[in-house]
């Protein structure tokens, strides 16, 4: 089976969508990397849709990708008295590192980091920023404050800090022990919450080394002025804009957000653009006209997914918002300006040779209107540097390594096929038409164009393309 767009659609499982039979729908539907979200749940019910998942793949015969997100180090206040205070504007009201219970003068806020980092003048933003605080004076083990926005907190509501380098591990001893959980499990991809700096992939890589894919979420305005590190560092990129949005202002989020895709394209890392794309979907069967519009600009932007959270995970109407990111995709796709856009957004080739063949087999594939291109990868690679050319016809990615199959169903254009790999030149092109035919890309006489490196069994080396007339 093949899907009718080259944009992919990542979905959040929760209660609403946790069921062998649910998962099933929404794959149908058209998920293709389900993401187990580590901030929720316990690790026996991650396992048994993992397990859920994998037996879906056997079902359907697609690789399906996984992705572990993990909490991170994310902030909280402890708990209030009586559960719920109301902070009024213009007050001052006292954080405190020990205790429980507090009233306005000893809210918890067990972080020492949080204590020894911030200076007067700096902005706490509590549960998404609806409450804004500014610091005004520091004491041992305690941190006063001005309330610039007030509004209600209630217990354990998250806290961020935007002008603040916070010392801390992007790991913290929960993600370490789910991190340890989900390598054994065997997810494709692990999603680093949080990511302030280089050094912070580095930490988690040491960690993970290959068995997963490492994913940083760009939430913090720290990540933004080392971004371009970050992101050469990383396997693949989040734009998080449920945490970014409260970090930056709202009216910056949309140019961080095309930045950041054309970044990923440059340097040839899958991008996802997450957080309330359909949000109002969590309680209605529609989107509203704004959301259908974010989705679509996403598209238009060249992100290679889009991702579903609450509305996949918690929501109402999980199958309808996987059905209208579907639509929405295919619908912008076959819009008449939608590559003329993409197109005004490529970034330079880097002048190796492999950036020069896998943009070669781009450009032939569109000029002899192939019905797909083929790609034989190892990694990945090859075929993500086709991708980034942004190529019309589909990118068949044959790989012996099923992990990799798996992680290309992040990958814009990418329908990868686990297979042997090829040890001639005549079995490289019977395989290529073969698998075109086999998964309803091509049908006789139609072209498809195929790159791949010769010898065979060296990777890295692609150097050769060929036309075939099926
Ligand atoms: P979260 O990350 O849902 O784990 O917070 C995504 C975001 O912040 O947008
Ligand atoms: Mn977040």
């Amino acid at each position: 089976m093949r899907r009718h767009r080259h944009a992919k659609i990542v979905a959040t499982v929760g209660p609403a969508s946790n069921t062998p039979e649910m998962l099933h729908t929404l794959f149908l539907a058209g998920v293709d990397t389900f993401r187990l979200n580590f901030s929720h749940g316990v690790q026996a019910d991650h396992a048994r849709v993992h397990a859920a998942i994998r037996a879906l793949e056997q079902e359907v015969g697609r690789p399906i990708g996984i992705l572990q997100d993990l909490q991170g180090p994310k902030i909280r206040i402890g708990t209030v008295a009586g559960g719920r205070l109301q902070l009024a504007t213009g007050e001052t009201v006292r954080f405190v590192l020990e205790g429980a219970d507090g009233g306005k003068d000893a809210i918890p806020l067990h972080h020492p980091e949080i204590f020894a980092a911030v200076v007067p003048g700096q902005e706490l933003l509590i549960d998404d920023g609806r409450v804004r605080v500014r610091v005004s004076g520091l004491g041992a083990g305690t941190i006063e404050a001005l309330v610039v926005t007030g509004g209600p907190i209630s217990n354990c509501k998250g806290v961020n800090l935007p002008g603040t380098l916070l010392d801390v591990s992007p790991l913290t001893e929960k993600d370490r022990a789910d991190l340890a959980f989900g390598l054994e499990l065997g997810v494709d991809w692990v999603a680093l919450s949080f990511v302030q700096k280089p050094s912070d992939i580095i930490e988690a890589r040491a960690l993970i080394g290959d068995r997963a894919g490492l994913m940083s979420k760009i939430e913090k305005p720290q990540a933004l002025e080392r971004i371009e590190d970050i992101v050469r560092l990383s396997d693949a990129v989040m734009v998080a804009r449920g945490d970014l949005g409260v970090e930056i202002p709202h009216e910056d989020v949309p140019g961080r957000q095309k930045e950041l895709i054309r970044l990923c394209r440059h340097l040839v890392k899958p991008v996802i653009v997450a957080t309330q794309m359909l949000d109002s979907m969590v309680n209605a069967p529609a989107p509203t006209r704004a959301e259908a519009s974010d989705v679509a600009t996403a598209i238009y932007d060249g992100a290679d997914a889009v991702m579903l959270s609450a509305e996949s995970a918690a929501g109402q109407y999980p199958v309808e918002a996987v059905s209208m990111m579907d639509r929405i995709i295919r619908s912008v796709e076959g819009h008449k300006l939608y590559y003329s856009i993409i197109a005004a957004s490529e970034p330079e080739t880097e002048e190796t040779a492999p950036h020069a063949v896998a943009t070669a087999t781009a450009t032939l594939a569109e000029a002899v209107h192939a019905s797909a291109i083929v790609t034989y990868t190892e990694s990945g690679t090859t075929a993500a540097r086709v991708a980034r050319k942004r190529p019309r016809p589909p990118i068949l990615a044959l790989t012996p390594n099923l992990a990799t199959s798996r992680r290309l169903s992040l990958l814009w254009g990418a329908h990868s096929i686990h297979t042997q790999d090829v040890d001639s030149y005549e079995e490289m092109t019977a395989k290529a038409a073969h698998y075109a035919q086999a998964e309803g890309f091509a049908k006789p006489n139609d072209v498809v164009v195929a790159a791949a490196g010769i010898p065979f069994h060296v990777p890295g080396n692609t150097n050769n393309i060929r036309l075939i007339q099926i």
